[in-house]
């Protein structure tokens, strides 16, 4: 169930996308214990399928870690708890150490 503020911004986004861009931009971020482990655990749970790029997706191999759609996630926090290395935070959050995981994330969508 996605958070009152989250489901609001849903509710929104398609009358003022630009606004509830602003609202939701990086809700949750992966960042660095993530490389090395990247089993998709996360992408399993996810309900708007906006963790990145799946086992089956042709960047699998590509990539060290996964990354979340700043502008498909709906802040429901379901993936935090199914990481194994904990990796997975919400913004606010996120470790100081981490925050340029909040670009990684972000650019790799803008590719
Ligand atoms: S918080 Fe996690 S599970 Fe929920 S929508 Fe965002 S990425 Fe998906
Ligand atoms: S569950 Fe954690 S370690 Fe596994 S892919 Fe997702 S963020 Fe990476």
């Amino acid at each position: 169930m996605p958070a009152f503020g989250a489901f609001w911004v849903e509710c929104f986004r398609p009358f003022f996308p630009a606004v509830c861009y602003y609202f939701s931009t990086m809700p949750h971020i992966i960042a660095e214990p993530c490389i090395g482990t990247k089993d998709a655990s996360c992408v399993e749970v996810c309900p708007v399928d906006c963790i990145h790029p799946t086992k089956k997706g042709e960047k699998w191999e590509a990539v060290e870690q996964l990354f979340i759609d700043p502008e498909t996630c709906i802040d429901c926090g379901l993936c935090v708890d199914e990481c194994p290395v904990q990796a997975i935070f919400p913004k606010d959050d996120l470790p100081a150490e981490w925050h340029k995981y909040v670009e990684i994330n972000a650019k790799w969508f803008k590719k």
